[in-house]
């Protein structure tokens, strides 16, 4: 069975009912099933237009989960969310970014998934909907493992929700893979920062992808940097015990060791460059 239903009410009345997979852009979903023929029931949700794009509603963002990353790097969002706009033109080329989407990035929860360090630093939740349900809880409980989530069956993920921030407010994701560009990363790093009137750090936000099962947040080094000024001089409050509880593997593309290395260097980096206008 193969579905593509065009209302929201429709699609979830179809989940309730029978387990179907749920496809969006399909840049995760086919390279999973390659040489295998497509069994499962499917639920193509590509034609439900009102989950794309983005909103400020309320002081809080909105993304409408089917949006691309290539909705992303043309929406004109504010300057404090170039970070996102970063992330999105990092993941894979631009063929990816037209059809990939940024719910799939989320629901496919590959530890090396550029789009959830730069969400967990905008403390990002999500917005799970079912037929006579919605819940919504950080992206951070959301993502439990390595391709597991919180999602029930009977649910899509409709929305991501992105707290305002003053207009002062920066971000900055880095990503470092084995070549400049298409690759999956070694390690990547968000960082979103907000100031008070005197350019004294009030908020800090630091995350780390693809050096534990999940991208984690950094809370000890997120204290320290409270109440610095905002210059380059940032970079030196990271240190090594910083980064200590990631756990990272070694696999082909890299060392243990060198991602743990890579990480902090990272975050350094986007530390200072996070300072630059
Ligand atoms: C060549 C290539 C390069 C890539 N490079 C990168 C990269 O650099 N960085 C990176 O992070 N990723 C990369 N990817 C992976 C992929 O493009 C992204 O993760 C993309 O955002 C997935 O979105 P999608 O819409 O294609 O998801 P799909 O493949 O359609 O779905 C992925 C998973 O999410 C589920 N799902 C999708 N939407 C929803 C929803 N709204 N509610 C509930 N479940 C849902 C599906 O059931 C499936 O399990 C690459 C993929 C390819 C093929």
């Amino acid at each position: 069975m193969y579905l593509r239903p065009t209302n929201l009410n429709e699609a979830l009345r179809a989940l309730k009912e029978r387990p179907l997979c749920v496809l969006a852009g399909g840049t995760d979903f086919y390279p999973q099933r390659v040489a295998r023929p497509l069994r499962e029931d499917v639920l193509d949700i590509t034609a439900l237009s009102g989950l794309r794009g983005t909103e400020l509603r309320d002081n809080t963002l909105s993304i409408g989960g089917l949006t691309t990353w290539s909705d992303i790097v043309e929406s004109p969002l504010p300057q404090w969310l170039s970070g996102l706009k970063q992330a999105a033109r990092e993941v894979g080329g631009v063929q990816i970014q037209n059809a990939g989407t940024i719910a799939g990035n989320i629901c496919n929860a590959s530890p090396a998934a550029d789009g959830v360090p730069v969400l967990l630093a905008l403390d990002a939740q999500v917005e799970l909907s079912a037929l006579d349900a919605v819940r919504r809880m950080p992206l951070q409980e959301f993502i439990v493992g390595s391709r597991r989530t919180q999602r029930r069956s009977d649910e899509l993920l409709t929305r991501i929700l992105i707290p305002n921030r003053p207009t002062q407010a920066r971000s900055i994701f880095l990503k470092l893979g084995a070549r400049r560009y298409l690759v999956i990363s070694i390690a990547m790093v968000a960082v979103t920062l907000e100031t008070d009137a005197q350019g004294a750090v009030v908020h800090a936000a630091v995350a780390v992808g693809a050096c534990s099962e999940v991208a984690q947040r950094l809370p000890k080094l997120e204290a320290a940097l409270a109440g610095h000024a905002l210059t380059p001089d940032l970079a030196q409050i990271a240190l090594p015990v910083h980064v200590a509880h990631l756990k990272p593997i070694s696999d082909i593309r890299g060392t243990a060791q060198y991602r743990s290395d890579a990480a902090l260097t990272l975050v350094r980096r986007a530390l200072a460059e996070v300072t630059l206008d």
